[in-house]
Parts: structure tokens; C-alpha cells; sequence
């Protein structure tokens, strides 16, 4: 009896799955397994990036290690609504060529992630499809140099090798074509985690839009130019998104991938790859000029982990998840229900003993310019706490003037 309950357990969590996966609206393959980077741990990750967004059921294809046999790869790209590019390494067997050309050409979706674009360099119709390549013996012979400088897009012929960066670090992303849909809605710029800046990338460059550059500084062994970052490219009826971003390499963290920059306009360039728009709402932590912002686990900060951080707030702790609760508020500020029931929680940080001094501090401050009637009651509570008798009174008097978020 006990075994048939497991079994129909077992049946029951089969289809449960099976349901879930056909809410997906897109498949997408990534091709993996030769690379000068680390492919097992990126393409993981890429993984979990895509089927994140609820929108993608995401697989790995392997390739063969570096110098095997194959003859056997012949992933079935038809099934899929696009296929991501993490891959530097052998040449494919030409029907496997043949048949990836086949589905760009007849409408299939691609990313070319970061050192896919140094894959192929003998590869003319990969050439076309990733817009923009480097190293592998590069140089005039596959196109020019494109770049922005002075705010101008430059076409640049002159010879010389094509692909290099200098030491990773932080920089500032600049969008290009801000009206994009990819980019649509983000800000025009914002900073990036540490990562390689690719440089002086050449190619065909044919039917490729520039939607973001990033300054390569002199100072870090850079161009001194704004170099291409995230592009699109059309190449039959295929759409292909490009990010030059995404450095993965061997060291324990990976602050290029975790970086929400990255991971939002990865998310966001597969589906407009998949089907020429984007649906995803831009999310709260999405950073700007002020600085980057990571999320170690690749996912998005809960609204309840932010108010726990808040309730357990000290000095010497970072202020991360007040400014991602300024946002929320910012977000619902047009709905007083929403903005109520965001007030209801803050306020409960206020009533709970386990709440540090310096939590009740923040919560304070931030009531003073939201709170409704609501809060009044448990700010005149804290008047009778000695540490908190000045921010409770500076609430109480900043909700009698005028209101503004
Ligand atoms: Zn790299």
C-alpha cells in the first residue's frame, strides 16, 4: 500500500513538472563545453539566469573536449527559440554549420555571450551572426574596428589585431540606443561589477546596432574610446543579441555574471532574441551611476529579506536594502493600497522588540515621507525609548507638513 502511495507521489510530482515546463514559453540551448574560459561553471549559470525569468526552459549541450571526436554534434536547433553561445573551441562538423546557419536564417534566436565572440575566426557566416569578434588571429581582413568616440560612431579601418582588455574592474555602462527594447526603461547608465572591458573588436559588423558602450580608460591599459558592450544584430530572419560582458573564470566568485547589470540585460536580450520584445519588469535593484550591485545567488532580493536586513540593520552593515525598499516605495507610490500594506510591514520592524535601535532609525526616517495615519500610533509608542525619542519625534512632526515620495 505504502509503495503504490510513493508511486502515484512519484507520478503526481512527474506531470506537476511536465505542466510547469509547458508554461515555459521559450526553449533555449546553450552550447558549451570547449573554452578558454570556464565553461562549467558559466554555463550554469547562464542557466539559471534564463530560467529565472519564468519566460525560458533552458538546456546544455556539450560539445566533445578540445580536439575529440565531432562527428556526433549535431544539437537539434530547430526545437529551440534560441540557442546561447557559450563556446570558444573546435570547429563544428559542417552539417552541424549548416544546419545553425538554417535556423538563424529562418527566424532562430541567438546570444553570443561573451568569449563566443572570439570562437570561429574562420567561420565567415559566424562572423555575420556574432557582429563583432577578437582574437584568434583577427585583424583588417575581417572588418573594421567599431567604436564610438565623441559621441560619434566610428567605422575604423586601419589595421591591426582585433580583440584585448586590461586588468578586470568596475565601469560604467552607457546606453547607446536607449529606446531599444532591450534597454527600454533601464537607466542610461549604470555600473558594472568587475569585469574584463573587451576592446578593439572587429568584424563584418553588417545589420548590428550598438546598444550600449563602456569607456575604456587609458588608465586601465584601455583605447581611450567608448567600446561596443551589448549589441543586436539581424542576419536573415535571426535575431542576435550580443554581450561582450560576463568574464567567468576561475577564481571562487564571479562578480561579472552576478552582477545585475549583466543578469538583466542577458535576461532581456534572450527574449527579445526569442521573439523581438520584452516583457520583463525592470526590477528594484537594477543599479545606476551610483555603483553596481550584486546578487551572489542570481536572483532578485525578496521584499521580506529586505525588511529583515532593515530590522537587523547596525552602522557597520550596508544600506543596500534600504535603498532597495526607497525603490519599492518608489514603485507603489502611485497605489495607496500597495503603499499601505508596505507601510504595514514597516511599521511591524517598529513594533518588534528584536529590531536593532539603528533598524527603527531607518524605518523612522523613510515614514516620515510615506507614513499615512497608519503609523502614528506605534511612532508615538517609541517617543517613551530614550535612543529613539529624537527620530520618533522628527517622524511625527515631518507627517504634519506637507507629503511628498
Ligand atoms: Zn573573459
Amino acid at each position: 500500500m505504502k509503495k503504490r502511495y510513493s508511486l502515484l507521489l512519484l507520478l503526481a510530482g512527474f506531470f506537476l513538472l511536465q505542466s510547469c515546463q509547458e508554461q515555459r514559453a521559450y526553449r533555449a540551448l546553450i552550447v558549451t563545453g570547449q573554452s578558454n574560459h570556464n565553461w562549467q561553471a558559466s554555463a550554469p549559470i547562464l542557466k539559471t539566469i534564463l530560467d529565472q525569468t519564468k519566460l525560458f526552459s533552458t538546456d546544455i549541450a556539450q560539445t566533445p573536449k578540445e580536439k575529440g571526436d565531432m562527428s556526433n554534434f549535431h544539437p537539434n536547433f530547430s526545437r529551440y527559440s534560441i540557442v546561447v553561445m557559450d563556446y570558444n573551441g573546435d570547429a563544428w562538423p559542417e552539417a552541424t554549420k549548416t544546419a545553425f546557419l538554417e535556423y538563424v536564417k529562418n527566424g532562430g534566436g541567438v546570444v553570443i555571450y561573451h568569449e563566443a565572440d572570439n570562437s570561429f575566426p574562420d567561420w565567415k557566416e559566424y562572423n555575420e551572426i556574432i557582429g563583432l569578434g577578437g582574437w584568434n588571429k583577427r585583424n583588417e581582413k575581417d572588418g573594421p574596428y567599431v567604436y564610438y568616440k565623441n559621441n560619434q560612431l566610428v567605422v575604423d579601418t586601419a589595421k591591426g589585431s582585433a580583440g584585448s582588455h586590461g586588468p578586470q574592474h568596475e565601469y560604467l555602462v552607457r546606453a547607446r540606443k536607449a529606446d531599444h527594447p532591450i534597454l527600454k526603461g533601464l537607466p542610461v547608465a549604470w555600473m558594472h561589477g568587475k569585469d574584463e572591458l573587451y576592446s578593439t573588436l572587429r568584424g563584418p559588423a553588417k545589420n548590428m546596432e550598438i546598444l550600449a558602450t563602456a569607456y575604456a580608460d587609458t588608465a586601465k591599459r584601455g583605447t581611450g574610446r567608448d567600446e561596443p558592450m551589448l549589441m543586436t544584430i539581424t542576419c536573415g530572419k535571426g535575431r542576435i543579441f550580443h554581450t561582450a560582458m560576463g568574464h567567468v573564470g576561475k577564481d571562487a566568485t564571479h562578480p561579472a555574471t552576478e552582477c545585475v547589470g549583466f543578469i538583466v540585460t542577458f535576461q532581456r536580450g534572450a527574449e527579445w532574441a526569442a521573439c523581438g520584445k520584452v516583457t520583463q519588469a525592470i526590477p528594484i535593484d537594477f543599479p545606476n551611476v551610483a555603483g553596481s550591485v550584486s546578487r551572489p545567488e542570481y536572483r532578485e532580493v525578496t521584499l521580506s529579506e529586505d525588511l529583515d536586513k532593515i530590522a537587523t540593520y547596525t552602522i557597520d552593515k550596508s544600506t543596500k536594502y534600504l535603498t532597495d525598499l526607497q525603490a519599492r516605495i518608489r514603485q507603489v507610490s502611485g497605489n495607496p493600497a500597495a503603499l499601505l500594506d508596505l507601510e504595514k510591514q514597516m511599521v511591524s520592524i517598529l513594533k518588534e522588540k528584536g529590531s536593532t535601535v539603528e533598524g527603527k532609525k531607518l524605518i523612522l526616517k523613510e515614514l516620515a515621507w510615506m507614513g499615512s495615519d497608519y503609523c502614528i500610533p506605534a511612532v508615538q509608542e517609541l517617543l517613551k525609548n530614550e535612543e529613539l525619542k529624537e527620530a520618533s519625534t522628527f517622524t511625527l512632526e515631518r507627517m504634519k507638513g506637507p507629503r511628498k515620495i
